[in-house]
């Protein structure tokens, strides 16, 4: 963790909001366990602070996508329990072993590969989850016979334990009976075969959404970070999240146009009368897209600013009050749920959702972790 950044363009990660909405999440179903997701760098925010901070406030088992991710976690010393969610190379089967790893069965040929993969260096055995394929048709499998067969290799082998068995929704996020037949699905399969320690189809939409006391684990990424995964949710649920982001910079020029004058590449933008604008220094490269063109900033305790011209990879404009000054802070993503300049605002502006924003964040911005007793930085440029 670097501590240094030269960079007046930052992206606050409030832990104790996170902490909070961990806490919210796993209030709503206290006897099933929280799977933290965290992959994608934990959807851009650092998976390093984000799950050490989690593994403090009592979280015991963490996802990622991939088995770098969960490595990655391991190096930095996460001791908990973490399951990789996609599909790994079988021949990698031995470094899942060497790091204490749960892996994802997608179906059976997966499964003798892995088999004739595992060697003796490291003499241990591997937990395996089983997916069930309920219609996302992406991984896993909901042939009965063939998870019936999966079941009895990994109980046929020493070298694997049998410890799951999941599936995920297609559409938990949307008001209709998709998702009831879905997980209508998913429990008729497990109910005919031997049941696991952990049971699990349920993201964030269906952590927040479903009532059931089937499962006795539930997976959650989006919503800890504080954002709901769609409008229906956010109406469906009693469950108050807290953002966990908040993204500003700091004017760092600013022009005084006359009429005529025009702005940035293309001269796309030419002012009408005479206007001053600003030059923050946040660009494409940071994740902030080209098509934010006319999406409002704020000046801190100020006026909505209009982004006009063409975005730069490192800067872009905005036209101000013409008393305006360099250094003065600019809010481009807040921590409120419903300003101009919300997660949401920013992310239906260009026709995306949070999620996506948030893993458009550049490795060029800072983090910078509040709500702990001290400030952490995480620069990943000079790291
Ligand atoms: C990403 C992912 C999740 C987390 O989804 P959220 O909507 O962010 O809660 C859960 N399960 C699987 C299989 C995923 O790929």
């Amino acid at each position: 963790m670097s501590d240094k950044y030269y960079r007046n363009t930052v992206l606050d990660v409030n832990l104790k909001a996170i902490e909070k909405n961990y806490r919210a999440v796993q209030g709503i179903n206290p006897e099933k366990t929280l799977i933290a997701v965290v992959k994608a760098n934990a959807y851009g925010l650092g998976a390093k602070a984000v799950s050490e901070h989690l593994a403090e406030a009592g979280a015991s088992f963490f996802a990622v996508a991939t088995l770098d991710e969960a490595i990655d976690l391991r190096m930095h010393g996460i001791k908990q329990k973490i399951l990789v969610l996609g599909t790994i190379s079988p021949e990698h089967i031995n470094k899942a072993i060497q790091h204490r790893i749960a892996v994802t069965a997608p179906n059976l040929e997966w499964l003798k590969e892995a088999k004739s993969e595992v060697n003796d260096r490291h003499d241990k055995a591997v937990w395996i989850h089983i997916k069930v394929n309920t219609g996302m048709n992406r991984y896993g499998t909901s042939d009965l016979r063939e998870i019936e067969t999966m079941i009895n290799e990994i109980n046929s082998f020493s070298r694997f334990i049998y410890e799951g068995i999941f599936s995920h929704f297609t559409s938990s996020d949307e008001d209709n009976d998709i998702t009831a037949a879905e997980f209508n699905l998913f429990k008729d399969i497990v109910n005919q075969v031997e049941r696991p320690e952990y049971v699990h189809i349920s993201n964030s939409g269906g952590a927040l959404t479903l009532k059931e006391d089937f499962t006795t684990a539930v997976r959650s990424g989006i919503a800890l970070y504080g954002y709901y995964p769609s409008e229906y949710t956010k109406a469906e649920t009693a469950v108050k999240l807290n953002p966990g982001v908040r993204l500003s910079t700091e004017i760092t020029a600013v022009h005084h146009l006359e009429p005529g004058d025009s702005v940035s590449y293309g001269r796309k933008y030419t002012a009408k009368t005479k206007e001053t604008v600003a030059t923050l220094p946040i660009g494409y490269a940071d994740g902030l897209l080209r098509q934010h063109n006319g999406y409002k900033v704020k000046l801190e305790g100020g006026a909505d600013c209009e982004i006009v011209g063409t975005i730069c990879m490192d800067a872009l404009m905005i036209k101000v009050p013409e008393q305006t000054n360099a250094q003065e802070k600019v809010i481009i993503i807040d921590d409120q749920e419903n300003s101009d300049q919300s997660m949401e605002s920013y992310s239906n502006y260009t026709g995306t959702i949070s999620y996506e924003s948030l893993c458009s964040f550049g490795r060029r911005i800072p983090r910078r972790y509040t709500g702990k007793d001290i400030e952490l930085i995480y620069n990943e440029v000079i790291n």
